[in-house]
């Protein structure tokens, strides 16, 4: 990824795209057909498979992974949880994305651990073999630089915006997650992928302070801000509730103005995203202009096609090696 990132004509711009992995065959074969025809029309630099925390979607996806890179030739990060998962588990993921042709890896942590300290009374003790060593990303990091060198680009969460949740198990906050940003960055993160935000302000403060930050390990790095399409009031309030990612009011009143109309939240919406896409663009200190943005797709095509349209993050297509018209070599006598 940041290869291909470094190879970008100047001044141009990119997107990418998550997907899930269904859980039915249909709802794989459905997704296929999508995503041969949003990577034709929107040309992403790269994908994201989502891994299911505790290895719960492992062997799906893997395969969806496979569906991207192998079959559809587009360059694919997988994500991978490390908690509650065995060593085992990570090592076998790893060293079939590596027969997959994958070299990129979105290193997680997951949810909490169930090591000791989170167990609850009763449960049986975990087997073995990854109590205590994969407790934080920063683990999965250092463990996948040990196993592999720098064969996979590896890629870590950032969360521009704190929350103020009293019951939440964590807390949350940018100034907070800092030096432990820091270790899971200089443990060999090359670029930072930050939660899904509408708040435009937050995102800049954020992004702003990891350039200013005196340890310098985040002034040159990429970080690519994650912005969630709006496809229904209902999923917008959730997501936003689960990720912490606050609405500001002027959003929150166009939104609820036609909260009753699907159509009209999700045209509201692609004119939300898209303002949002432009503004950041747009970010006066030109080395905090973004190039890229990731986009959460939820496996839907429209909304995201409309925002990618309309924003200019669609590369002209490349000609296939088919169309180029070679020229033969003065000493090509074949
Ligand atoms: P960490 O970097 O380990 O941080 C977790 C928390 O612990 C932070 O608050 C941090 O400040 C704190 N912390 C870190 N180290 C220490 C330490 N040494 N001591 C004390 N506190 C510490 N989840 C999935 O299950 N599957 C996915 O595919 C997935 N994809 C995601 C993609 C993106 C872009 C993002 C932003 C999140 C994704 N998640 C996914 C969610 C993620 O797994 C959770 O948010 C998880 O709770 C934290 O993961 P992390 O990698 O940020 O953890």
């Amino acid at each position: 990824i940041t290869d291909k990132i470094a190879a970008l004509p100047p001044s141009s711009h990119y997107s990418s795209l998550e997907f899930f992995p269904p859980k039915t065959s249909m709802g794989f074969s459905n997704l296929q057909q999508r995503l041969e025809r949003m990577s034709t029309a929107l040309r992403p630099l790269f994908v994201n498979v989502t891994w299911g925390a505790g290895g719960s979607t492992a062997t799906k996806s893997l395969e969806l992974a496979e569906i991207c890179q192998r079959q559809l030739g587009l360059t694919t990060c997988l994500h991978l949880t490390c908690t509650n998962m065995s060593r085992s588990l990570i090592d076998e993921a790893l060293e079939q994305a590596k027969v997959l042709g994958i070299r990129n890896i979105l290193a997680l942590r997951g949810d909490p651990p169930r090591s000791n300290e989170y167990r609850e009374e009763g449960m049986p003790p975990l087997d073995g073999d990854h109590e205590d060593e994969f407790v934080w990303a920063v683990d999965l990091v250092k463990y996948i630089k040990r196993q592999h060198g720098d064969y996979f680009c590896i890629g870590v969460a950032t969360y521009p915006e704190g929350h103020s949740d009293e019951s939440h198990p964590e807390k949350q906050d940018p100034a907070f997650d800092l030096p432990y940003l820091i270790e899971k960055t200089r443990a060999g993160a090359d670029f930072l992928m930050t939660q899904l935000f509408y708040d435009v302000k937050a995102y800049q403060e954020f992004e702003k302070m990891l350039r200013e930050d005196p340890s310098g390990v985040f002034k040159d790095i990429t970080i690519i801000p994650g912005l969630m399409p709006i496809q229904s009031y209902q999923i917008l309030r959730r997501t936003t509730k689960l990720s912490h990612a606050k609405l500001p009011p002027d959003i929150l009143s166009r939104l609820d103005a036609v909260k009753s109309d699907d159509e009209a939240v999700k045209r509201v919406g692609v004119d939300i995203l898209s303002e949002i896409v432009e503004t950041l663009k747009s970010t006066p200190s030109p080395s905090s202009q973004p190039r890229g943005f990731h986009f959460y797709t939820l496996n839907l095509e429209k909304a995201v096609a409309h925002i990618l349209e309309r924003c200019d993050l669609i590369p002209p297509s490349t000609p296939t090696p088919a169309a180029i018209d070679i020229t033969p070599d003065d000493d090509d006598d074949g």
